[in-house]
């Protein structure tokens, strides 16, 4: 309880202190700022594995394990619920730091944003985007909408959100799930005016969809999926821009005009993912902070995964031993090892660990920053929020990487 206190007194002071000062925020490098922009730290990032939501503050950092919200103070590294009220068990709804079932968490000038379905007795009646305090003291509805958003994002004190809208069956009368508009739509934080919409995706129809909504600087990045409207044999999968500033929509891909997936964000520049192969390895191209001009960057073998936290570039094996441990219960391949190799944004080898414990080799864990990896989860001993410090890169040498937790249940 003291803790919780020490915390959210702690949270005030530097909040108070902090209003507008952009030097707390020692990552702002004049492209991204964690305080406002949209985070690198989504669990969307690690999809199909995702196991972690954790959102970065100025002071720490918040994590949700089992519906309750923690806040870890970012020098000590401990988490506490975010909850001040006395004698509370932080196990229930009626703890402050109770949300419910949320697919993410987002940190954003002051607010920690998620978004609550409703509904009674399982019936979907629509979905909130809820804002709660950094102290956890207040929480209140931004907007409520009718319809239930694939993803979203706050950025520069904008949620973004993408909708699909069901057309209806003429013969029934009823919402045909096959077919749908898309839309992505923006609404201030602030709500000082109305839901806009940002974008319409014309181009497709059926089993359409509007995917790994993100966005860097002016620009919001997004997946298109679905069949040709008015044409439904053809498969249409695209990745696009959209600049904010002027709306204009543009297609990304590699110089070879090939489509290209993501980005995430290292050091300045955008990573994107590729279908193309060299030498057996799948590529990588890097492009400017807008974009645009994608060069080669970088390839890895089947498997491996490559996530960044805006410093480090990580290759990650984690991909192949789940796909591994999923096709077959074999012994060679359990005893194969999870290994992270950590790059510099100019691909010198920083460093390379391994995750040891059996458990920890299929884990998919949170980059983060350039100070934290995070896993949050559940053993026998209840819920657990661990972290491996990332000042230790340079020792590490390929050996086994010990976490260390923030949190455990008792
Ligand atoms: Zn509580």
């Amino acid at each position: 309880m003291k803790k919780a206190l020490i915390s959210i007194i702690l949270i005030l002071t530097v909040t108070l202190i902090g209003c507008g000062c952009n030097d707390i925020n020692n990552e702002y490098d004049g492209h991204y700022n964690y305080i406002t922009d949209c985070q690198l730290a989504k669990a969307a990032l690690l999809q199909p594995f995702a196991k972690c939501n954790v959102t970065k503050c100025e002071t720490g950092y918040y994590a949700l394990a089992s519906k309750i919200l923690y806040y870890i103070e970012g020098s000590t590294m401990q988490a506490t619920p975010l909850c001040n009220k006395p004698n509370c068990m932080h196990n229930d709804e009626s703890c402050n730091a109770y949300v419910g079932v949320v697919d993410d968490i987002f940190y954003s000038d002051g607010y920690i944003y998620y978004m609550e379905s409703a509904g009674v007795d399982h019936e979907f009646e629509g979905s909130s985007f809820m804002k709660m305090s950094a102290d956890g003291s207040q929480k209140e509805e931004v907007l409520y909408t009718e319809y239930s958003p694939d993803d979203w994002i706050v950025h520069k004190g904008k949620l973004y959100y993408c909708v699909k809208k069901y057309l209806v069956d003429d013969n029934t009368g009823l919402d045909d799930i096959n077919y749908a508009d898309c839309y992505i739509y923006s609404y201030p934080t602030d709500k000082s005016s109305d839901v806009n919409e940002v974008y319409f995706a014309e181009e497709i129809e059926k089993n359409a969809q509007i995917s790994s909504l993100t966005a860097y600087g002016d620009n919001l990045y997004f997946h298109l999926y679905g069949m040709k409207r008015y044409n439904d044999k053809i498969e249409v999968v695209k990745s696009l821009k959209l600049n904010l500033s002027d709306s204009t929509v543009t297609e990304t891909v590699s110089p070879s005009g090939e489509q290209i997936s993501g980005p995430m964000y290292l050091d300045g520049m955008l990573i994107f993912s590729s279908g193309e192969e060299e030498d057996g390895k799948h590529l990588y191209y890097k492009t400017d902070f807008d974009g645009n001009n994608p060069e080669k960057f970088i390839s890895t073998y089947d498997g491996e995964n490559i996530i960044c936290d805006g410093k480090y570039l990580y290759v990650d094996n984690y991909i192949a031993l789940n796909l591994a441990n999923h096709i077959e219960n074999d012994d060679s391949v359990n005893k194969k090892e999870r290994y992270i190799k950590v790059y510099d944004s100019d691909l010198n080898k920083v460093d390379e660990f391994s995750l040891g414990s059996d458990s920890a080799k299929t884990w998919s864990i949170l980059p983060v920053d350039d100070k934290v990896f995070m896993f949050c989860g559940k053993n026998n001993d209840g819920e657990f929020i661990f972290y491996y410090d990332k000042s230790e890169f340079g020792s590490l040498n390929g050996t086994v990487w010990d976490k260390e937790f923030a949190y455990q249940s008792k």
